[in-house]
């Protein structure tokens, strides 16, 4: 990934402090937040801090990175008195997904009963 695509992104500027972000976990390599167009009462998005375009891009060494943040969305959504209802946990990868922020993110959403996929 090249500097200028970083920095472009939204989702490091929040990691690195120059936007703001409605931080509901830091996991260190991690960062969870409220999604800024919530899609459902709860609407969480985690992220590796590191700059990683999508699930496209995971490499080996992120193996470990990736199976922490799916631990922590469990973790979250239990903070988050989401555990009993039950929640959803998505990925959108490229065009066809209609991913808009290219840097990996899992959506957290739940709340309400959630029907068909929203993001
Ligand atoms: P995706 O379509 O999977 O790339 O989803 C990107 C998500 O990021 C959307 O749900 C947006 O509402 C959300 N989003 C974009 N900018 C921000 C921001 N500055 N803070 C929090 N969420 C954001």
């Amino acid at each position: 990934m090249d500097d200028a695509s970083i920095e472009d992104c939204i989702f490091c500027s929040i990691v690195g402090g120059s936007s703001e972000g409605d931080i509901v976990f830091d996991g260190g390599d991690t960062l969870w937040f409220r999604d800024v167009s919530p899609k459902a009462p709860v609407h969480v998005l985690g992220i590796p801090k590191q700059h990683i375009v999508s699930l496209a891009g995971v490499k080996g060494d992120d193996h470990a990175l990736l199976g922490k943040l799916l631990h922590e969305a469990a973790s979250v959504a239990a903070e988050m008195g989401l555990a009993a209802d039950g929640y959803r946990v998505l990925t959108n990868v490229g065009a066809n997904a209609g991913q808009e922020v290219q840097h990996l993110h899992m959506h957290l959403l739940g709340g309400e009963p959630l029907g068909p996929m929203r993001c």
